[in-house]
């Protein structure tokens, strides 16, 4: 199977954190133990973190052990650098996703990476892509926000179409959790409230805008997280839509019939949620994504889609591996 959501960290030193944003900059603390570590922010974690994050002979232990035989892995979006001056992004950008591809080069047949990109200037993002594809990335992440521009932002909409005209798939992960600390202090809030919405957000601003009239179809585009609340709540936009002209005045047709534009990654936890997200994308739309190897991702790889009753073997296969080659163009 083909696990389309992982991330890795690459052992950046505080050193070299500190030269690009002493604050902000993330890096890689590792325990003497040598299996566990942190991502740290300045002299704060971040997040507790093991070994597989950046050791990609450990990760290969692993997917093994899950019966994973390709897994797509992409930079943890605190990596994201989008707050920095361009052009120290675009380096700090390219200086990941050198380290993405190393870490992959590893074992070539079984890990490929997602660049990323200074989001923030869209013709450095532009080109960074670019770069990073032709050097052996199979797709581009990014962020479903920057700062308040959302996915319907021109700047946006031209980095989008490039990556249609470029054939470069585009994986979009929520980020930058709308709320903020005041009202979603406690309990990991902002990974279970803020982060669906982020989703259904990028969503819905590339759906309501009418942006999709305007990017190429050809335009591959994959959604984290089961898209978040957007499958749950489509029939509500769909109501909104048909009685508020409001909701339809940059949207010329239904939003429903714009899923068949969209992929999402089936990390939803729960059968009858993956069901109605299958139900609301199609059967070809749907691709498994673990989110490993953190906490909150599915544990065992695969295991909702393995088991899932809804579907019989054919369609596991597409939401295994086959919508996954088509997305990617792996043969
Ligand atoms: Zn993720």
């Amino acid at each position: 199977m083909i696990d389309i959501h992982s991330h890795f960290f690459p052992l950046i030193s505080q050193a070299t954190a500190s030269a690009m944003d002493a604050e902000r900059a993330p890096w890689l603390r590792v325990n003497d133990d040598g299996e566990s570590g942190h991502i740290m922010l300045g002299d704060r974690s971040f997040r507790p973190v093991y070994r597989a994050l950046w050791d990609p002979d450990y990760r290969i232990s692993e997917m093994d052990a899950q019966g994973v035989d390709l897994q797509i892995t992409c930079s943890t979006p605190v990596m994201f650098g989008y707050t920095w001056e361009p052009a120290k992004a675009a380096d700090w950008a390219r200086q990941m996703n050198d380290e993405a591809i190393a870490f992959c080069a590893r074992h070539p047949d079984r890990l490929k990476a997602l660049s990323q990109v200074p989001l923030q200037d869209t013709k450095l993002a532009c080109d960074e892509a670019s770069r990073a594809q032709a050097a052996g990335c199979i797709g581009v992440q990014i962020g479903n926000h920057v700062g308040n521009k959302d996915l319907d932002h021109p700047d946006l909409v031209d980095f989008l179409v490039h990556c249609a005209n470029e054939s470069i798939p585009v994986f979009v992960h929520p980020w930058d959790m709308m709320g903020g600390p005041d009202r979603m202090q406690k309990w990991m809030l902002p990974w279970l409230v803020a982060m669906p919405a982020e989703t259904q957000l990028g969503m819905l601003s590339l759906i309501l805008s009418g942006a999709l009239e305007r990017i190429p179809e050809s335009l591959k585009i994959c959604f984290a997280h089961g898209g978040g609340s957007f499958a749950y709540t489509l029939g509500r936009v769909d109501n909104a839509w048909k009685h508020r002209d409001i909701v339809r005045q940059d949207c010329p047709r239904a939003p429903s019939e714009y899923a068949s534009r969209l992929y999402t990654d089936a990390a939803v936890f729960d059968h009858d949620a993956l069901s109605l997200l299958v139900g609301a994308m199609g059967i070809d739309r749907v691709m498994m994504g673990s989110d490993y190897p953190y906490p909150l991702g599915e544990q065992p790889i695969g295991s909702l889609i393995t088991t899932a009753p809804a579907f019989n073997q054919e369609q596991r296969q597409k939401l295994l591996v086959d919508n996954a080659k088509t997305f990617f163009n792996l043969t």
